[in-house]
């Protein structure tokens, strides 16, 4: 069976400009065709969506979240403790809301008890609606390092033991937590609790399988070994100079940049907000991000975007480039074609494309001109399913 989404406006993430009436055929979840109205044949008896009020664009892709968190509830090392009961059913609310938004994709960046796996897989049974998940399982962070739940990896050979472990179990990446974070009140953001040879070991076990190690680095030493050994993404940057920039674009490392956790009211501030050592760490870091990202996204640098875990928000993150300098069109870039090359998915999703998956949103209104209107999602397609629509008829 074939679908035709017939788009008021479509924006495909290709780098081409919008097309005004065109249509997106899918078949089997995947695009088959794309282009516009009155030179694309639309295949007698295919079933129509009918989205010519709207404004259509390939569904957002979070590069950074964890499914269990709620910032808003405070103490997420605590959250993380908990078992895995509570967290689960915590990630099943936090997914339909992610996916409602908008959000198809989710790069999840640390999760005890291997439990964006069973999350992934239970997505992928039809068993709860969510965005698809690419998974890192347990972070990989040292014993007093920020992140540390349960799981804690001390040296070259615990290192390479737990990034194995974690892709036997079906992980897509690593994430290794190089520098302290805001969230957890015993460390400082520029201090690096890894070495040099950890660090590498973290990426040459990635490498070795065809993968890829993503660091939680804001700035200082930790920032820069993570560069130079190799790691592929570096994850929120708060604190990064000019130089660490310049080597990011030298060495084709991503920033991805991690707006809300910091600004918006339901982040860090909602949920510890009378805890002073973190607030004063955040207040820090808000007055540097608006004083560097405007200069550091003009760059050049290639960067993405993600929540960390404040549901829902990737409007924000998209509003918040717009309000740093960057392009309404390169907010969309980047929280979709962008996002994907980021977490090595392009091949798959990211743009509207014959062969990509049939991942896409419509919009009431026009992003470009207001990137307020990435609030109004009004319907979500995944796989060339319509979520929310046929969740039961699907099984
Ligand atoms: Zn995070």
């Amino acid at each position: 069976m074939t679908l035709a989404v017939l788009c008021g406006t479509l924006f495909d993430s290709t780098g081409a400009d919008p097309i005004r009436d065109a249509v997106v055929l899918v078949q089997e979840g995947r695009i088959t065709a794309v282009g516009p109205a009155a030179t694309t044949v639309v295949p007698p008896g295919a079933e129509t969506v009918d989205l010519r009020d709207r404004f259509v664009m390939p569904g957002l892709i979070d590069a950074h979240s964890h499914i269990s968190i709620v910032p808003g509830l405070g103490d997420q090392i605590g959250q993380l403790r908990q078992a895995a009961v509570p967290q689960a059913l915590r990630a099943t609310a936090n997914l339909r809301r992610d996916l409602f938004a908008g959000t198809t994709t989710m790069r999840v960046m640390s999760e005890e008890s291997f439990l964006d796996l069973d999350v992934r897989e239970a997505i992928e049974g039809g068993v709860i609606p969510g965005p698809r998940l690419l998974c890192g399982a347990r972070g990989i962070t040292a014993s007093n390092g920020h992140g540390r739940a349960h799981s804690a990896f001390d040296g070259v050979d615990e290192i390479r033991r737990g990034v194995r472990e974690n892709f036997q179990r079906g992980a897509d990446h690593v994430k290794i937590f190089m520098t302290g974070g805001v969230a957890s009140a015993g460390t400082t953001l520029k201090a690096c609790v890894y070495t040099r040879d950890e660090v590498r070991a973290a990426v040459e076990e990635a490498e070795r399988v065809g993968k890829y190690a993503a660091a939680h680095a804001h700035g200082g030493p930790g920032l820069r070994l993570s560069v130079e050994e190799g790691v592929s993404t570096i994850e929120h940057g708060a604190l990064a100079t000019d130089e660490d920039i310049a080597l990011m674009k030298e060495r084709n490392a991503w920033l991805v940049c991690t707006f809300s956790i910091f600004l918006h009211p339901n982040g860090i501030e909602q949920g510890d907000g009378r805890n002073p050592a973190i607030m004063e760490k955040m207040r820090w870091a808000r007055r540097v991000v608006d004083e560097n990202f405007p200069r550091h996204l003009a760059t050049g640098v290639r960067f993405a975007l993600g929540t960390d875990a404040v549901h829902g928000q990737m409007p924000f993150e998209m509003a918040t480039l717009v309000r740093l300098g960057v392009s309404p069109k390169d907010a969309l870039l980047a929280a979709t074609r962008w996002s994907a090359e980021a977490c090595r998915v392009q091949d798959q999703i990211g743009s509207l494309a014959a062969g990509k998956r049939a991942d896409l949103i419509a919009i009431d209104g026009d992003p470009l001109k207001d990137i307020a209107a990435m609030r109004r999602v009004r319907l979500v397609m995944k796989d060339g399913v319509i979520q929310g629509r046929d969740d039961h008829e699907r099984r």
